[in-house]
C-alpha cells in the first residue's frame, strides 16, 4: 500500500475560476504531494476579473468541518485564507488553539489583489488578537503588512509587530512595491532572516497568495523546516507565476499542473 501523503486543512473560500482560494490550495497542495483536506468559510461569485459576490457560512459549519476532518485524520498542517468575518475567523482559531501541535499558516486575506473585499468586516483585530498569537507564519503582501501593523512605518518595522503579536515567522511578499525585481522578506527571531530576489514577471495573477501560502504549508506538512520550507513554497511558487496561462478576460492563473 503507498505511504499516505500528508494533510493539509485549509480553510478559505470558493472560487469558481478555480484560480485563488480553496481551488488554488487544493492544486498547490496536491501538486506539492499533499492531500488537501478543504474546509469552505465562504462561497464567492466571481471571474477573473473581479469578485461579483460572496455569502459567508455560518461559523458552526465551519467548526463542523473541521472537527469531522481533525478527528478523523493525521491533519500535519492548517492554513487559512479567505475567512468572511470575525465569527468565522474566532471559530477557526478555537479550532487551532484545540491542536496547538498543528503547524498554523495565515494568509491575512482581507480583500483581493484587485481591491475587491472579501471579508464583511475588518479582520485586523481578529487576526492580530486571535490568530497571529498561534501562527507558525504569517505572510501578508506589503499592503496587508502596513494595514496589520498602521502605526509601523517601514516594512521591516511592520514585521517586528507582527513577531511581538506571536507569528513565529513573518513573510511580507514585495509584488506591490515598485521595485524593478520583487524582493520577498522573511522574518522571525526578532530580525531580517533573508530576503529573496525573483524577476518582476508582466503580467498580473489571479490566486499567487494562495498559491504560496498553500505551498508553505504543504511543505512544512512534509516535516521542513521553516527557513527551508519558506525557500522552497518561494521558488515553487515563481514557477507556477511564470508558466501562468490566460483563460478568461482578466487576470493570468498560475500554473499548478
Ligand atoms: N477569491 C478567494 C476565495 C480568495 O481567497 C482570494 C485570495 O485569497 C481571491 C479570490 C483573490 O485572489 P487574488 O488576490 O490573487 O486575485
Amino acid at each position: 500500500m503507498r505511504t499516505a501523503p500528508p494533510v493539509v486543512l485549509v480553510f478559505g473560500g470558493s472560487d469558481p475560476t478555480g484560480g485563488a482560494g480553496l481551488p488554488a490550495d487544493i492544486l498547490a497542495i496536491a501538486s506539492m504531494g499533499c492531500h488537501p483536506a478543504p474546509v469552505v468559510t465562504a462561497i464567492t461569485a466571481q471571474d477573473t476579473t473581479g469578485i461579483k459576490e460572496f455569502m459567508s457560512l455560518p461559523p458552526e459549519l465551519v467548526i463542523a468541518q473541521a472537527r469531522a476532518i481533525l478527528e478523523d485524520m493525521p491533519v500535519a498542517a492548517l492554513k487559512t485564507g479567505m475567512m468572511g468575518n470575525s465569527a468565522i475567523a474566532s471559530a477557526i482559531a478555537s479550532i487551532a488553539d484545540d491542536y496547538p501541535d498543528i503547524p498554523l499558516i495565515v494568509d491575512p486575506v482581507a480583500s483581493s489583489g484587485r481591491g475587491d473585499p472579501l471579508s464583511e468586516e475588518p479582520l485586523d483585530e481578529a487576526l492580530r488578537v486571535l490568530l497571529l498569537p498561534r501562527a507558525l507564519l504569517l505572510t501578508p503582501n506589503s499592503e496587508e503588512a502596513r494595514r496589520l501593523a498602521p502605526d509601523a512605518d517601514t516594512l521591516d518595522a511592520c514585521a517586528q509587530e507582527l513577531l511581538s503579536l506571536g507569528s513565529e515567522y513573518v513573510l511580507i511578499t514585495g509584488t506591490h512595491e515598485r521595485t524593478p525585481q520583487v524582493h520577498h522578506r522573511l522574518y522571525g527571531n526578532k530580525r531580517l532572516l533573508d530576503t529573496f530576489t525573483f524577476e518582476r514577471l508582466p503580467q498580473t495573477y489571479h490566486g499567487s497568495g494562495c498559491t504560496l501560502a498553500a505551498a508553505c504549508a504543504a511543505v512544512l506538512a512534509h516535516g521542513l523546516d521553516p527557513a527551508n520550507a519558506i525557500t522552497q513554497a518561494l521558488h515553487y511558487t515563481w514557477s507556477t507565476l511564470k508558466h501562468g496561462y490566460r483563460l478568461g478576460m482578466g487576470q493570468h492563473i498560475p500554473d499548478r499542473l
